[in-house]
């Protein structure tokens, strides 16, 4: 994954961006092996999207999961599916293609 280092991007009060693959992060932030992880299982989602279809969905979903109770970012499929596994740094050898549509039903034990 190539990583760039600038104040920039992302806005402020967020740490990193994953955008087309490439990681924008804030200079004093600490990249761990999980976090370089949760980003690379959000990579293999674009890339099984085609790209550009994983944004659209991204945001649709966002909106769609706005008015329901919770974090509208933290209950999107995408995230449920890379924090659920990003401490598995292994996961993306097993993980079967379009694995985050299960992350899209309501919480089950192993999908929390
Ligand atoms: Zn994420």
């Amino acid at each position: 994954m190539i990583i760039f280092r600038t104040k920039r991007i992302p806005a402020k009060h967020y740490d990193a961006i994953n955008i087309f693959g490439m990681l924008f992060v804030h200079p004093g932030v600490l990249l761990s092996e999980e976090t370089i992880n949760h980003e690379r299982i959000h990579t293999r989602q674009m890339l099984e999207m085609l790209v550009l279809p994983f944004y659209i969905w991204y945001v649709v979903e966002w909106l769609v999961r706005l008015p329901m109770s919770g974090r509208a970012y933290m209950n999107l499929s995408f995230e449920r599916e890379a924090y659920a596994n990003e401490r598995n740094l292994t996961y993306l050898k097993t993980r079967k293609p379009y694995a985050w549509v299960k992350y899209l039903r309501k919480r089950t034990k192993d999908n929390k």
